[in-house]
């Protein structure tokens, strides 16, 4: 019974932290994968993998770049990501029912 609470618990912090806190999302149309942002996260919130981008930005579209992303579970919403960010790619994403509430 009490792992059940804990898991139903854990789940409303959960859904609660997603829909009501804002968050970091990397722009991908601006990021060229430079890395820097991944040192900057005390947090190891931040991996990054290879993808095929699909904007024109170097390198060229077509060629293998790798993109950062970012695990929210680790994230504690430092933003030093963002604050490092040559590119400026981090933005700050507010929840729509986040901004419902506060109005
Ligand atoms: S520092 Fe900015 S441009 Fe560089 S990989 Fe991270 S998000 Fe992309
Ligand atoms: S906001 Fe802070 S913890 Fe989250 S990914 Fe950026 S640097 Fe890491």
């Amino acid at each position: 019974m009490s792992s059940n609470n804990t898991k139903l618990s854990g789940f409303v912090k959960s859904f609660m932290k997603w829909h009501l806190e804002q968050r970091p999302v990397v722009d991908i149309s601006k990021c060229t994968g430079c890395a820097e942002c991944k040192p900057a996260c005390s947090s190891g919130a931040i991996e990054f993998f290879a993808f095929i981008p699909q904007v024109d930005l170097p390198p060229k579209t077509g060629e293998p770049r790798f993109r950062p992303e970012i695990e929210y579970r680790k994230c504690n919403r430092c933003y030093r990501c963002q604050e490092l960010c040559p590119r400026n790619a981090i933005k700050t994403y507010k929840p729509r029912m986040m901004k419902i509430l506060r109005r």
